[in-house]
């Protein structure tokens, strides 16, 4: 009896009497067939489709189990394509955060990670005619972080307006809970 497992490790490669020579076409097109039933069909697709449906949430096996690390990954990339005006909840470029406007400046040296940027920086940036540096900032000078008209903004630095912040609260607890 010939053992099938030697005969195939025999016949890889060079040590096959075929090597080098041109594919039969009945090969050929037994390889082609093989490479087809490979290809996902569309009905196991749709069955996928279904499954993923019915087993959202609480109801996958997977349910509070660890992310794959993959999937994390995967994740991550797919988030990262969907900034911007690839974001499904995309306004035309302009945010609101926190009280603050953001504007999509994906070119700006100093943007987030999302694309964004405060538009206030930006103005205040086309006012200097320079990029802000490390350490300055803009004020809102009524509080409304939204109010970004050019009389509203004071460019100052990190220290100044730290100081400027303090200053105003010991006015406020001075005229309103102050002895005199
Ligand atoms: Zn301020």
């Amino acid at each position: 009896m010939t053992d099938h497992r030697i005969e195939r490790h025999w016949n890889v490669g060079k040590n096959n009497p075929m090597y080098g020579k041109p594919m039969a076409p009945h090969v050929k097109s037994i390889l082609l067939e093989a490479n087809k039933k490979r290809q996902v069909s569309p009905l196991v697709i749709s069955n996928l489709n279904k499954y993923s449906q019915t087993h959202k949430g609480v109801n996958s096996p997977n349910f509070g189990k660890p992310m794959l690390p993959q999937t994390k990954a995967a994740l991550a990339l797919a988030r990262q394509k969907q900034t911007g005006d690839k974001c499904p909840g995309w306004k035309g470029g302009k945010i609101r955060s926190r009280g603050y406007i953001l504007i999509w400046c994906p070119n700006h040296p100093f943007v987030n990670a999302t694309g964004y940027i405060q538009e206030h920086r930006l103005i205040a940036e086309k006012a200097l005619g320079r990029y802000l540096k490390r350490g300055e900032m803009t004020h809102h000078i009524n509080g409304n972080k939204a109010d970004n008209h050019n009389s509203n903004l004071l460019i100052c630095s990190l220290g100044y307006h730290r100081w400027l912040h303090a200053e105003m609260n010991r006015r406020y607890m001075q005229k309103y809970f102050g002895e005199n």
